[in-house]
């Protein structure tokens, strides 16, 4: 095989050319070098590299491992033994990781490579990766628009074929919304299903990691790995793991799929709608039974999770000090002016709005009428689907509302960047598990066509359900193969008023 081809293939076609030793993992990592080269600075998908260091390891590892020399790309939330990791933040940017986070460490026993990390907003608050404090990343379907966040840098590397694989975190949709928008497919786990020690974390009973890849089998792969217990996370629940990759090929008679009225909401783009709606067609088609369910507390599911979500931030950020960790104001005056100095200066201005915002929630006279009643409402959320897994095996809708949007359009209002969740958030606030894939193409009025996502939902731990689900749809339709089209014509930064 051409080395310059190499960097289109799965995980599961590399894997499978390493094992016969018909290429070697240097020769990926040199052509995925070559690949991120050429394609790179229109992407803008990392914030640092490490080939030397990725070499060190693919010479020592094993290539019959299930992983064994498949290079991995690593949201900068992730500890990496060594490598920055910086969040996208100006507080941690000199930080360097001190071990491996249990997945990277689990990546590693299973002979895959990390060898860079990945853009993303600022500590994985936002959903377009423009909170970033170092760069824009940019959607390889359409270099003007965003590639969705807060997981975009991995999100955009795997569509531009510059990795194979990536790891995200998914607090509520950072992994499905930017696979969705990016064209890939993107796996929230359940909440305790994949050890968090070693991330930085957000909002502690939200946040989850989990894999963006080529293919439906390449997540069952990855989750393979990275899915299980962990002494050193006590959230992580004590349950096997199963063989997800050996278990996709069940067939889809009987199956039992609820489409929750709610999801079909006004709002919704109607290119987004009729792809799901042609998805939908197709699972009936493939025997799957279509149900009408109901979730009737979607509606309240985004002031819940924001409000939920800055409590739990604004006390995990508290630790960022300037005592310990990287950023420190120059010449305090006294100790508040220090801690102040720090964070004035470290922190990004959707960072300081949720800190703000999550002190607020929890202060005394407030904690009640917000936080408590946030929490009540999640139960409510989590009832819903309680009840509506009674009924079905999966659920499912779009992953967003809109395709991918231009930079710049909804960076300065909030509401809008927040109303993107609108489909995903709630699966973080019950602690199910989730997966977005490839369903069709929205073509906008200049002929650019850009990815639809389809959401499945599943109950908690039953990723294997899910996942078969969506392999069934990718293996009798075509959309997984598309590839954006990045070849084409001469490479011009589009010009925008958007200032960084
Ligand atoms: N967009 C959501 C937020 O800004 C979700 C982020 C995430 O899942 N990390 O909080």
């Amino acid at each position: 095989m051409n080395a310059a081809d190499l960097p289109a293939l799965n995980i599961a076609e590399l894997q499978l050319l390493l094992r016969r030793r018909e290429i070697s993992p240097r020769e990926v990592l040199e052509a995925l070098q070559s690949r991120i080269a050429e394609v790179e600075p229109r992407i803008e998908a990392y914030l640092s590299i490490d080939f030397d260091d990725a070499v060190k390891h693919a010479e020592r590892t094993d290539v019959s491992l299930p992983l064994g020399g498949v290079p991995i790309a690593i949201k900068d939330i992730i500890s990496v033994a060594g490598q920055p990791c910086t969040c996208a933040s100006k507080i941690l940017r000199n930080y360097r990781a001190l071990y491996d986070a249990t997945i990277i460490r689990k990546l590693r026993a299973a002979g895959a490579i990390p060898f860079g990390k990945t853009n993303m907003d600022e500590f994985a608050m936002g959903a377009s990766t423009e909170n970033s404090s170092v760069k824009f990343t940019r959607n390889p379907w359409d270099i003007s628009r965003v590639p969705g966040g807060s997981s975009g840098g991995s999100a955009a590397a795997v569509a531009a074929d510059t990795a194979f694989g990536a790891l995200g975190t998914d607090t509520g949709g950072s992994i499905r919304q930017p696979a969705a928008l990016s064209g890939v497919v993107g796996v929230k786990p359940s909440y305790g299903r994949v050890s968090r020690f070693g991330l930085v974390a957000f909002a502690s009973s939200l946040d989850q990691a989990g894999p963006l890849t080529k293919t439906v089998r390449d997540a069952a792969m990855v989750m393979n790995a990275i899915a299980g217990a962990d002494p050193q996370d006590s959230t992580c629940l004590n349950e096997a793991v199963p063989d997800y990759a050996a278990d996709l090929g069940r067939d889809l008679r009987g199956i039992r799929l609820g489409l929750p009225k709610e999801y079909l909401i006004e709002g919704i783009d109607p290119r987004v709608r009729a792809a799901i709606d042609q998805a939908v067609a197709h699972y009936d088609s493939l025997g799957a039974e279509i149900i009408d369910v109901s979730l009737p507390h979607t509606e309240y599911a985004i002031a819940s999770y924001y409000m939920i979500a800055s409590a739990e931030a604004s006390a995990n950020l508290a630790r960022f000090d300037g005592m310990r960790y990287g950023h420190r104001a120059e010449n305090p005056r006294n100790l508040f002016d220090h801690y102040g100095r720090t964070r004035e200066e470290g922190f990004g201005p959707e960072v300081k709005r949720r800190i703000i915002l999550g002190t607020y929630v929890l202060s005394s006279g407030y904690y009640e009428a917000y936080y408590a009643r946030a929490q009540k409402v999640r139960t409510l959320i989590r009832r819903d689907f309680a009840e509506a897994f009674a009924n079905v095996d999966a659920l499912i809708s779009p992953t967003s509302p809109v395709p991918a949007f231009p930079l710049g359009e909804r960076s300065a209002d909030p509401l809008q960047m927040y109303l993107a969740d609108v489909f995903t958030n709630a699966a973080n606030l019950a602690g199910i598990c989730g997966i977005s894939l490839p369903c069709g193409f929205a073509t906008m009025e200049n002929g650019t066509q850009l990815p639809v996502g389809l959401q499945l939902l599943g109950k908690a731990m039953d990723e294997t359900r899910i996942l078969q689900i969506a392999h069934a749809y990718e293996q009798s339709t075509e959309w997984h193969r598309r590839r954006p089209p990045l070849e084409t014509g001469n490479f011009q930064r589009p010009t925008s008023n958007v200032q960084h």
